[in-house]
């Protein structure tokens, strides 16, 4: 089924989730399309648009922040229950610090 999946034009990767949109985000991935069209500055960081993964992710780390939880921790203990996903030795920073 994969195969009939159309493909990416920016990354070269098959569209599954949005295929439905594909010509809308012009043949790509909707984050492509936010990063090559609408994203802001680095792409490792958040931009303006409140439509941005990254800052959906900053909001949920400061609301978890406000709520006394620690976001590194929970990201680790949910490393530790899930043996897939071990993180790769040169990932260490790679959480969005302040
Ligand atoms: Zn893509
Ligand atoms: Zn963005």
């Amino acid at each position: 089924m994969t195969n009939d999946l159309p493909v990416c034009v920016c990354c070269n990767k098959p569209v599954e989730v949005n295929v439905d949109q594909y010509e809308k985000f012009e043949k790509m991935h909707w984050l492509c399309f936010h990063l090559k069209y609408e994203h802001e500055g680095d792409p490792d960081k958040p931009c303006d648009n409140p439509i941005c993964p990254w800052w959906h992710l900053e909001v949920y780390r400061e609301k978890l922040l406000e709520l006394g939880e620690n976001p590194e921790e929970i990201l680790s203990n949910a490393r530790h229950t899930d043996r897939d996903r071990e993180l790769p030795a040169n990932y260490d920073n790679l959480f969005i610090k302040e």
